[in-house]
């Protein structure tokens, strides 16, 4: 399929980039594909960013029929920009899709439409220490009708937003709060392990406690007997205990993350056991009272590694590594950023180049 290109002539300034913060900053343009019954996906398209006219009674503004991903493109030190795993998120888009009943997407031709919009998009790549460009593809029913079925038409929609660096003030580790009231995605057969907006709709409440109460993410129990550990906000989590790294299986309820699989692979590659299985807040908390549990971190895009200082489960408190990043984690952290950035070869066949 012929991408066509529309450029804008009204384009906008470049931002400050060591002020980018996240989300709030788009480029000049977007990539856009439409779906019709009969037609299937089609006419893909770089058109200036802007609104995208939708009628009051698109499906997704009620019955949220949406889903998205999230991944970044990076500037090397030698001007290059550059893709980490674009792929899996075009895979794990259309595993989203079939959960959501909407129609498959041709990842040969999302890729080719990526490259096509961040080629145009080059100058807007930041290049000061640790920033990036963040992607934002995702899908919205826009069938113009009341009625709860599947949409006859979508659009897919690519936009892009530099970002700065995570850690701005250094790596900071973390305060988390244990949800024991609510929960994000039902266990098997809900929606947990796909990418889609009503998950976070689910989470914003406890979220909103976490932070009143000064913790800056949730950590999410399952939700049938509100025992083991799932995952944080937006990403997946790692303990290291006694030796053991530990992260909780993918058992339908949890977003399989690219970024744990990537970690999952380098800590094998390094020779450690890494276990995907159930464990529970109660052995967490027993570890760290025999000075058992030595390290935790998240995994996602955004942060690449998040380090926990803290776990706030009711009325216990438990600090780890004495507040203080672990030694895997920074080593994970250095290792996978300096694969993204360039700075190092990528011996796992990770990174796409864009232009
Ligand atoms: C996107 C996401 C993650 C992390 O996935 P990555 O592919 O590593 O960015 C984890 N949990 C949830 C709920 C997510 O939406």
């Amino acid at each position: 399929m012929e991408i066509k290109v529309t450029l804008t002539d009204h384009p906008k300034q470049k931002p400050d980039e060591n002020n980018l913060g996240f989300g709030h900053i788009f480029t000049d343009h977007m990539f856009l594909m439409d779906y019709d019954d009969g037609q299937g996906w089609h006419d893909p398209r770089v058109v200036p960013y802007g609104p995208i006219p939708m009628d009051p009674a698109c499906s997704c503004l009620h019955y949220a029929q949406e889903v998205f991903e999230g991944m970044k493109a990076y500037r090397t030190a030698d001007g290059k920009i550059q893709f980490f795993r674009p792929g899996q998120n075009f895979k794990r888009l259309n595993t989203s899709c079939e959960r959501l009943v909407i129609p498959k997407m041709d990842e040969e031709l999302l890729m080719e439409g990526l490259k096509r919009l961040v080629t145009i998009e080059k100058d807007w790549v930041p290049s000061a220490p640790d920033t990036s460009l963040y992607i934002r593809p995702f899908i919205v029913a826009t069938q113009a009708v009341l009625g709860v079925h599947p949409s006859a038409h979508y659009v897919y929609c690519v936009i892009l937003s530099p970002s700065g660096a995570y850690y701005a003030g250094g790596i900071d580790p973390v305060k988390i709060y244990v949800e024991t009231k609510y929960v994000r995605a039902a266990s098997q057969g809900g929606m947990g392990a796909y990418k889609t907006g009503g998950n976070y709709a689910a989470s914003l409440i406890a979220q909103e406690e976490a932070e009143r109460q000064g913790y800056s993410q949730v950590l999410w129990l399952d939700a049938v007997e509100r025992k083991y550990v799932e995952e944080v906000g937006s990403m997946n989590v790692f303990f290291k205990i006694d030796g053991e790294i530990v992260t909780p299986e993918l058992d339908g309820s949890i977003l399989p993350g690219i970024t744990r699989k990537s970690v999952i692979q380098l800590l094998r590659s390094w020779g450690m056991n890494v276990s995907e299985r159930k464990l529970s807040i109660d052995e967490l908390e027993s570890a760290a009272k025999a000075g058992k549990l030595e390290e935790a971190w998240g995994t996602g895009t955004a942060a690449v590694i998040s380090p926990i200082g803290e776990l706030k489960c009711g009325d216990t408190v438990t600090v780890i590594n004495e507040g203080r990043i672990g030694e895997i984690s920074q080593k994970l952290y250095d290792t996978i950023t300096d694969i993204q950035w360039g700075r190092i070869p990528d011996p796992f066949g990770w990174i796409t180049p864009c232009c």
